[in-house]
């Protein structure tokens, strides 16, 4: 038996117990005739204690123990003169008795502790090692632990978790297809699945009416701190509902890991805007909602007042930052400079401090006398103190700025809290997106979502202004889950084809079997899917999806630990009947 207990096991009430304990030694300490070992286990840590006066020669091998050997140690439970009370296991520690090493270990490439001096490079190549680290550990289980209660919650509902392949043809989610040639089949190549998005439509069509699967999905996109070329979906679908169905349904399973996993109680319901009203209050379709600081179109009042800039453009708005701040004509320098940076892009900043003597002090004085400064202060209902941000120019270009002023006013202020969940449904999205330099239209979710039925009748005459009945949950500003009602019948979907730029036989050589099974009894569906590893990396509280993947891509879709993507050998590559293009 190579363990009585684990290293995060003993407590004061197992005192004088004779046990067996195995695991990594995290660190080992010298103190006169005292040797200590901290030994580590999934668990926890326990310290060990050899003494020189009970036992010189145990003593003596146990001060060769390295970092990460991995230890058997069998003693006594003993209570601990100084006790440590960060340490679960802090009120006790093993008075040895023996010892065997079970392996040793090199000086391991950087501290495996909390606090590591290991960069993400080195870490990432030796990831096994890294894992080792509490905190790293610590995503990895939460990760697991939400799985299974997503499981067990939707399980209890009815829901049937049903595999898909991953094996398939291209599944037009709006990335690039990652391809796998087929030997036996040479000159062919399978797409890897961008999301179960037909199959799930086609076990609708099978009469499973509900159900869901946690799924890897691979696109080939270029990367982002939340993008990796594979990652995990919470994909759902269901029969014979309706949005709202969907919407309330999934709803309560977000509301259940919300008190499950972050003891966050949300009480009410998720507000919900359309597309228009996020956009026009926040300039963003995945609003970060935790704070206010909504924008306030003041083009009618701004607009003809002499002021060039002003004059030429077709939108001018701005937020009111509360008084809460002093801002420092240094830091009013700084916004200019954040708006100025290339991944903003504002010329500049205009700006208007509603004095606490009612009085306003702005970069536009010149232009607008304190009246037509009132006037603003009026429609951005300022108090004194507050500071107005105004921006100006084409319209969407715009609202993305001032969504970026925004946030970074919102993070400026400690506003965007990490323990605070603030979620929405935005809704009503466009169904398609054109292409400004084609002219070609998108679909803005994916081919198959259905319009809103308000709007079907357009679809054929001005489809650019046709609403999809899409939805997305948004959290914090994540974009967290979307989905749609999708369209369960031929003629329309062959229409939404037609649209996307497909001809008749395009469109039936790659959907013609989903065109078909709609002729053999389609049920109306919708359905949704989630970024699982974003959700476990907010309820994480880290930034990067990579700390809640065990094994995962580095920034350019590489994994250094077993070097992929690498080259392939020749009889391989006759095998597929592929050469590669030097
Ligand atoms: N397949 C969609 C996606 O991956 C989700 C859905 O419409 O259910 O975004």
């Amino acid at each position: 038996m190579f363990r009585t207990h684990t290293c995060g096991e003993l407590r004061i009430t197992d005192t004088n117990k004779t046990i067996k304990i195995s695991g990594w030694v995290q660190k080992t300490r010298n103190l006169g005739s005292m040797t200590f070992v901290d030994l580590r286990d999934r668990y926890g840590i326990t310290q060990v204690v050899f003494n020189i006066d009970t036992d010189a020669q145990l003593c003596e091998a146990a001060r060769a123990l390295g970092r990460e050997f991995v230890v058997q140690i069998e003693g006594t439970v003993n209570e601990r003169h100084s006790k440590n009370p960060k340490m679960a296991t802090g009120d006790i520690e093993i008075i040895a008795t023996a010892f065997t090493v079970l392996s040793k270990s090199e000086t391991p490439p950087f501290t495996i502790e909390d606090d590591t001096d290991g960069g993400e490079e080195i870490r990432m190549k030796y990831r096994y090692l890294d894992l080792r680290r509490t905190p790293v550990r610590k995503g990895i289980i939460l990760r697991s632990k939400m799985a299974q209660e997503i499981r067990h919650y939707l399980s209890e509902d009815n829901f049937i978790e049903v595999e898909t392949p991953i094996l398939i043809k291209s599944t037009p989610e709006g990335a690039r297809d990652f391809i796998v040639p087929s030997r036996l089949n040479a000159g062919y190549f399978y797409a890897l699945p961008q999301s179960p998005q037909v199959f799930k439509q086609l076990l609708m069509i099978s009469g499973f009416d509900k159900y869901f699967q946690i799924v890897k999905c691979f696109r080939d996109e270029d990367f982002r701190a939340d993008r990796q070329p594979e990652f995990t979906q919470l994909d759902c679908e269901m029969s014979f509902v309706e949005r709202d169905d969907v919407l309330n349904k999934f709803e309560g399973l977000t509301k259940h890991l919300f008190s499950k996993f972050v003891n966050f109680d949300y009480k009410g319901d998720f507000p919900r805007l359309t597309y228009a009203e996020a956009m026009a209050l926040y300039g963003s379709d995945k609003p970060d909602i935790r704070f206010g600081m909504q924008f306030v179109e003041i083009t009618d009042i701004a607009k003809n007042q002499g002021f060039k800039i002003f004059d030429e453009a077709e939108y001018i708005a701005g937020i009111c930052a509360p008084a809460s701040a002093k801002y420092s004509r240094k830091q009013l320098d700084a916004l200019t400079d954040f708006v100025r940076k290339p991944q903003v892009g504002a010329k500049g900043l205009i700006y208007v401090k509603c004095n606490e003597d009612g009085t306003y002090k702005s970069s536009v004085d010149k232009f607008f006398p304190q009246e037509k400064l009132a006037l603003w202060a009026e429609k951005f209902a300022a108090k004194p103190g507050d500071l107005l941000l105004v921006l100006s120019g084409n319209k969407t270009k715009t609202q993305k700025m001032l969504s970026e002023l925004r946030l970074e006013m919102g993070n400026r202020l400690g506003l965007r809290n990490k323990n605070i969940y603030a979620p929405l449904w935005v809704v009503d999205f466009p169904l398609f997106e054109k292409d400004e330099e084609t002219g070609a239209l998108h679909a803005m979710h994916h081919p198959f979502t259905s319009p809103l039925k308000s709007d079907m009748h357009l679809l054929e005459s001005d489809p650019e202004s046709v609403n999809a009945n899409a939805y997305d949950l948004i959290i914090n500003g994540v974009e967290i889950g979307g989905g749609s009602v999708r369209i369960y019948d031929t003629q329309m979907q062959q229409q939404m084809f037609k649209h996307l730029g497909f001809t008749q036989e395009e469109a039936d050589a790659q959907f013609g079997f989903l065109m078909e099974a709609f002729k053999y009894g389609a049920p109306p569906h919708a359905g949704i899917a989630f970024g699982f590893d974003r959700w476990a990396a907010m309820f994480n509280g880290t930034d990067s999806i990579r700390n809640v993947i065990a094994f995962p891509k580095n920034n350019s879709g590489k994994d250094i630990m077993i070097d992929a993507p690498s080259l392939v050998d020749a009889v391989q590559l006759k095998d597929l009947r592929l050469k590669v293009d030097e």
